[in-house]
C-alpha cells in the first residue's frame, strides 16, 4: 500500500483536473448505474446514480474516486438494488480489447514475475512457476506502445467487422481505457435492443468461437476442396476466401508457407498457377495442392482464422450487469485519461501521449523498481528504488501504480 501522503496527492490533483474539465461523455446519464473504487481497488462500491452531468460532475470534483464506471445498461431505477429492481430497459453492447488478452514480444522486455512460494523470479509473464510449480504468481505488468498498438489493431478489425458484416456504422464511440486498451461502445437502436443470446451469437461470430471449416462451405470431396463461390459467400467464409485471394494476388510466398506449414519453394511453384487458382475460387473450389492438398488448404484456412479472429474480453460484452471506466475520466491506476475520440481518429491516436493531463513541472518521487517506460513523447528509467525528478505527469503515473512515493 501506498503512503497516504501519495493518496492525498494523487487525489487533490484528480480533483483540481476535474474542477477544470467539465465531463460530458454519458448519454442518457439519468438511467446508468455508477460505482467507484479508491486507490488500489476499481469497485469498492456501485447502485449510485445521478440525475444530470451536472451532479455527476459534482461528485467527481468532491468526492474524487480514483476510478469510476458506469452501466452500459440503462434502467428505470438505476440506483435501485438488488438488480432486479432496477427494471432493465436497453444496454449499449462494450467490447473491451486488452493488452493482457494478447501476447506480444514486447512482455518479455517489461513484464516480470515472481513466485510467492519458492522466490524464483524472471521476466516475461508465467501462469506457473517453472521451478516448483506454484500457480501463486506476483506480476508486475507494464505496458508500452508494442502491446498498446496490437489492442489498436484489434479494435481496428473490430470496427471493420460491424462496418462490413452487420453494417453498423452509427453509434459507435472509442475511448482509451486510460491504461491497457481500447473501450467499444455501441449505442444505436438495433444493437441496444439486443437480446442476451443475440449477443452471444455475435460475440461467438467475432471470436469465430467453434467455427467448422465444413460450415463454412469448405468441403473436402472428390479429392477436390470445395469452397463457396464467392458472391454467395458471406460472413466468415467472404472473409476467408478474400484474405486468400489477396494473399495469392500479391504472391505472399513466405506467408502461406507458414500458414499452410508447407515448404517455401513448393509453395512458390505453386503461385506459377497464380491465375488457375484465382479462378478456381470464383468457380468454387481450392485448387489442389499436390498430394497433401487436403491437409495444407485445412491447416492454411484454420491459421488464417485464429489470424483473423478477435481477442475480445468476453464477460465484459456478456455480463449485462458489469459497469465499466466513464469515458474521459482518469484511470486510478495510471493517471492517464481515458480518452475519448472519433473512429476515424483511431489509426493516428497515440494513447501514451493524447492521454497526458497533468503538467511537466518538475516533482521528486521515491522510485521503486522500474522497467524503461515510454510516456508523452520520452523514455524514462529504468529506475532501481531511488530518488529522481520526474516531469509532474510521469511522476503521477508512477504513483498511481504505486511504483513511487512522493518526497
Ligand atoms: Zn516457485
Ligand atoms: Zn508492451
Amino acid at each position: 500500500m501506498a503512503e497516504q501522503k501519495t493518496i492525498d496527492f494523487l487525489q487533490k490533483k484528480f480533483s483540481s483536473y476535474y474542477r477544470e474539465n467539465f465531463v460530458d461523455s454519458v448519454p442518457e446519464i439519468a438511467a446508468r448505474e455508477f460505482g467507484y473504487g479508491v486507490f488500489g481497488k476499481k469497485i469498492i462500491s456501485r447502485h449510485y446514480s445521478f440525475a444530470s452531468s451536472k451532479e455527476f460532475n459534482y461528485f467527481l470534483r468532491e468526492q474524487t474516486p480514483f476510478f469510476v464506471s458506469y452501466s452500459p445498461a440503462l434502467y428505470e431505477f438505476p440506483a435501485k438494488r438488488p438488480m432486479e429492481k432496477k427494471n432493465y430497459l436497453k444496454s449499449d453492447l462494450i467490447y473491451e480489447f486488452d493488452a493482457d488478452d494478447i501476447k506480444t514480444d514486447c512482455k518479455q522486455n517489461h513484464d516480470s514475475w515472481k513466485c510467492a512460494e519458492c522466490k524464483t523470479q524472471g521476466n516475461g509473464l508465467v501462469d506457473n512457476c517453472p521451478s516448483c510449480g506454484s500457480n501463486s504468481i506476483e506480476k508486475t505488468e507494464w505496458i508500452c506502445n508494442k502491446c498498446l498498438d496490437a489492442t489498436k489493431k484489434q479494435t481496428l478489425k473490430l470496427i471493420d467487422f460491424l462496418e462490413k458484416d452487420f453494417n453498423f456504422t452509427e453509434g459507435i464511440s472509442l475511448n482509451f481505457s486510460g491504461s491497457k486498451g481500447y473501450h467499444i461502445h455501441l449505442r444505436n437502436e438495433k444493437i441496444q435492443g439486443m437480446s442476451q443470446p443475440a449477443r452471444i451469437e455475435l460475440l461467438d461470430f467475432l471470436t469465430a468461437k467453434d467455427l467448422k471449416l465444413e460450415e463454412l462451405g469448405f468441403v473436402y470431396s472428390k479429392q477436390k476442396m470445395l469452397c463457396m463461390k464467392e458472391e454467395n459467400a458471406f460472413g466468415w467464409s467472404k472473409k476467408l476466401l478474400v484474405v486468400l485471394k489477396e494473399m495469392i494476388e500479391k504472391e505472399q510466398t513466405e506467408e502461406i508457407s507458414a500458414l499452410g506449414n508447407a515448404r517455401t519453394s513448393t509453395v512458390k511453384r505453386f503461385l506459377e498457377k497464380k491465375e488457375l487458382i484465382l479462378k478456381g475460387i470464383k468457380n468454387g473450389f481450392l485448387f489442389p495442392f499436390g498430394s497433401k492438398s487436403k491437409k495444407f488448404w485445412e491447416t492454411l484456412l484454420l491459421n488464417l482464422v485464429e489470424k483473423e479472429k478477435l481477442f475480445v474480453d468476453r464477460q465484459t460484452s456478456m455480463d449485462l450487469y458489469k459497469i465499466i471506466r466513464v469515458p474521459e475520466t482518469i484511470h486510478g491506476s495510471t493517471g492517464l485519461l481515458g480518452k475519448a475520440f472519433e473512429k476515424e481518429k483511431l489509426k493516428e491516436f497515440k494513447p501514451l501521449d493524447e492521454s497526458i493531463i497533468f503538467s511537466s513541472n518538475s516533482l521528486k518521487v521515491f522510485v521503486k523498481e522500474t522497467p524503461k517506460f515510454y510516456l508523452n513523447g520520452e523514455n524514462f528509467g529504468p529506475f532501481n528504488s531511488e530518488e529522481v525528478i520526474l516531469p509532474e505527469f510521469a511522476a503521477i503515473y508512477l504513483m498511481a501504480r504505486n511504483s513511487a512515493e512522493l518526497r
